[in-house]
């Protein structure tokens, strides 16, 4: 009788081998491995919250309306109405823009947004989200790191190359994404009179960028980084993809009083200055202030849609910590239910993360940071033990921020 021969069965989506994946769930026509099961999990996940099958999503005669990426944006983004309301009728209108026929007799121009605040009010998250949101290629680059050709860095393209290899090299796919390109406002030339304290290459860097920005053809290296003679390059268009910019422009609240200042002068000046908010001076940002900042004239025409974010208060990094899809706390209690642990925590030990964050100025990105360290022992200790439920209390947190300040050293450092 012929030897039973045991056929290596394999993923159906991954091809991997029930020898290279932890489990392998078959059945007698197929079988998938536990981390394909997994992501395709997330994916219907994402599919069922966000209620777009998937044959409408990218269509532009099926977009989102502005109210409703803004409403998309609310469950993951906190406060900054403003910028919510101008990014999503700046996509809203980008996309409409790309879907228009070849015929059309008024030319829609290309909307890219400038986003200005603070470092860690959400500029990224709001570019991120959006992306998420309309499953379109999506690509965030330090303006920092770019130079002019010539100089040691990357050139002003490899912006593309993460595009192109986050949308996997498809190439079409990619001239439908949204860059980000964060800190702009380290590529400004320094100082207001250009001709004695020109930055060359800051100002090389944004002649590079205005290319992308206003639309052209563009031969990208496919990994990035410096272009080698030899390489091989992919053709991008950049005319459809679009450029959410973002920059704390430190500094440029003061430009904006002095400017505001100056225009009162001579016209019933009390009366108008009582109008302004003095805290928040970042909403009468206006493309005068980003060109005395430093950034050339063309690159503040490439952005025409300029707003706001605000420097997030006491109460909003509160809410941040538990209001959005997934807020920090909602992660550890998801965390901890995997181990049948039931965590929960007291409002005031909530709260004291939240002065933690205020007193050593960390903001909404050390949120994480204070919560780690107050979380990091019972991370390590309850999985093993047979403790079912646990409350976090101020008393608790307190002892466990005890840390703090050496946390807060090494961030310092960092
Ligand atoms: P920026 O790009 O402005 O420097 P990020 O978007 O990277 O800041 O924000 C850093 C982190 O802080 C985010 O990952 C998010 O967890 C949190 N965060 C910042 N602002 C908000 C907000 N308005 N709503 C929710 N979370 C926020």
């Amino acid at each position: 009788m012929a030897k039973k021969e045991h056929i290596l069965r394999r993923c159906v989506f991954c091809g991997r081998s029930e020898k290279e994946v932890q489990v392998l769930i078959t059945s007698p026509q197929a079988a998938i491995c536990s981390d394909c099961l997994q992501n395709a999990s997330i994916i219907l996940e994402e599919l069922l919250q966000e209620g777009l099958d998937a044959p409408q999503r990218g269509k532009p005669g099926k977009l989102p309306k502005p109210r409703e990426i803004a409403a998309f944006l609310d469950q993951y983004v906190i406060g900054q109405d403003e910028a919510k309301k101008y990014l999503s009728v700046a996509v809203y209108n980008h996309y409409k823009r790309i879907g228009q026929k070849q015929n059309d007799d008024v030319d829609l121009e290309k909307s890219n947004i400038l986003l200005v605040g603070e470092t860690g009010t959400g500029k990224t998250l709001l570019a991120n989200t959006i992306a998420r949101m309309l499953h379109v290629p999506f690509a965030i680059v330090d303006a920092t790191v770019l130079t002019e050709a010539g100089y040691v860095g990357e050139d002003v393209e490899s912006t593309l190359a993460r595009l192109l290899q986050n949308a996997n090299y498809d190439v079409q796919a990619a001239e439908r994404g949204i860059v980000f390109i964060d800190e702009l406002d380290k590529i400004a030339r320094k100082g207001d009179n250009p001709s004695i304290t020109r930055d060359v290459s800051g100002e090389g860097v944004q002649q590079g960028l205005l290319k992308l920005l206003e639309g052209s053809v563009v031969n990208v290296p496919p990994d990035g980084g410096r272009k080698h003679p030899e390489q091989k390059m992919i053709r991008v268009d950049t005319k459809n993809i679009l450029f959410i910019c973002g920059g704390a422009f430190d500094g440029i609240e003061r430009r904006i009083g002095q400017r505001l200042n100056t225009q009162m002068i001579g016209y019933g000046v009390a009366h108008k200055t009582a109008h302004i908010d003095r805290k928040n001076l970042l909403q009468y940002v206006t493309p005068a202030d980003l060109r005395s900042y430093g950034l050339i004239p063309e690159i503040v025409g490439r952005l025409p849609i300029l707003t706001y974010l605000k420097a997030l208060d006491p109460q909003a990094l509160r809410r941040i910590l538990t209001e959005p899809k997934n807020a920090i706390i909602k992660q550890y209690i998801h965390l901890f239910k995997m181990d049948g642990i039931d965590l929960t925590f007291e409002d005031a030990a909530l709260d004291l993360i939240v002065e933690s964050a205020v007193l050593f100025k960390l903001g909404a990105r050390g949120l994480r940071t204070i919560c780690e360290t107050i979380m990091i022992d019972a991370m390590y200790d309850l999985p093993s033990s047979d403790k079912k439920s646990l409350q976090i209390t101020r008393n608790y947190a307190e002892e466990k921020l005890g840390r703090l300040s050496a946390t807060q050293q090494r961030l310092n450092v960092a």
